[in-house]
């Protein structure tokens, strides 16, 4: 019975993590790259971080963090530097799908990019405060695929981004990229993807494990689990419902529960009777 108990428990938590659009969008090949947009240096005494710099705190989110999921297939890497993004510094970065966004900027919105590129970016509607540290925003879609994103970390002067530690910097732009490969924001504490409290993004939680996992499942063919049915993999765009992860579940709850009912009606045939 405990063991029941301990799924139910187990199966409440699951769907804590988010996405960040209504689709579930992810991109379509696992192996998806970071770079840094070269033509958009980050001024020295507004965020003070050099190419070098920002490269070291990508290095760590990626290795030390998204990599590490051994249920996740995605694998990112440093892709260099890109110097093809026109404005990236300076302009306003829009979804595609925000026409208030775009019309708002007419002619001068972040063009749509490739794989996963970070900036640094003054223009103050992108952040809304000083504190808020960084944005990003897919800005590319092919169908429910994400082709790219963008990460913008705030320039302005006064940006809070300077004054944290190099921990805290790393778990920023690990839950940036969170963001950049599909994950939106999640209530439980314990995750990077959760939206407060930056010093706690020490490690990436189950919530964020479970979350990638679903984006970027890995492929269980040839090993009989599912017997033969739909691999994850065909079952990734589906909505967001958790489905195929709570029917595995509801099976296995099932499973228990008639082993359970067998091992009472055996005990219960085996009284003696009065
Ligand atoms: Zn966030």
């Amino acid at each position: 019975m405990k063991f029941i108990l301990l799924l139910i428990l187990f199966s409440s938590q699951l769907m804590a993590y988010t996405f960040n659009n209504n689709f579930g969008a992810s991109f379509k090949d696992n192996d998806v790259k970071v770079m840094i947009a070269g033509n958009s240096a980050c001024d020295p005494d507004n965020v003070g971080l050099t190419f070098g710099e920002l490269q070291d705190l990508i290095d760590p989110a990626i290795d030390k963090f998204w990599n590490r999921v051994p249920t996740s297939a995605l694998r990112l890497s440093f892709g260099g530097f890109t110097n093809d993004i026109t404005g990236i510094g300076s302009r306003r970065l829009c979804a595609p799908t925000d026409e208030a966004c775009i019309s708002s900027a007419p002619g001068a919105t972040i063009e749509p990019v490739r794989e996963i590129v970070i900036a640094c970016n003054d223009l103050p509607i992108n952040f809304g405060s000083l504190n808020v540290l960084a944005v990003t925003i897919p800005n590319q879609f092919s169908g429910k695929d994400i082709v790219g994103s963008v990460i913008l970390i705030n320039n302005q002067a006064g940006s809070a981004f300077k004054n944290l530690s190099k921990t805290d910097q790393i778990g920023v732009i690990a839950h940036e990229i969170g963001h950049a490969i599909g994950l939106g924001h999640t209530d439980d504490k314990a995750a990077m993807m959760y939206y407060r409290t930056v010093d706690l993004r020490r490690a990436l939680g189950e919530d964020d494990m479970r979350g990638v996992s679903y984006l970027y499942p890995m492929k269980l063919d040839g090993f009989g689990l599912l017997g033969g049915c739909a691999t994850i993999e065909e079952n990734k765009k589906q909505p967001p419902s958790g489905g195929s992860f709570l029917t595995m579940l509801a099976g296995l709850f099932l499973m228990v529960f008639v082993w359970e009912l067998k091992r009472l009606l055996k005990r219960s045939q085996a009284r003696p009777t009065l």
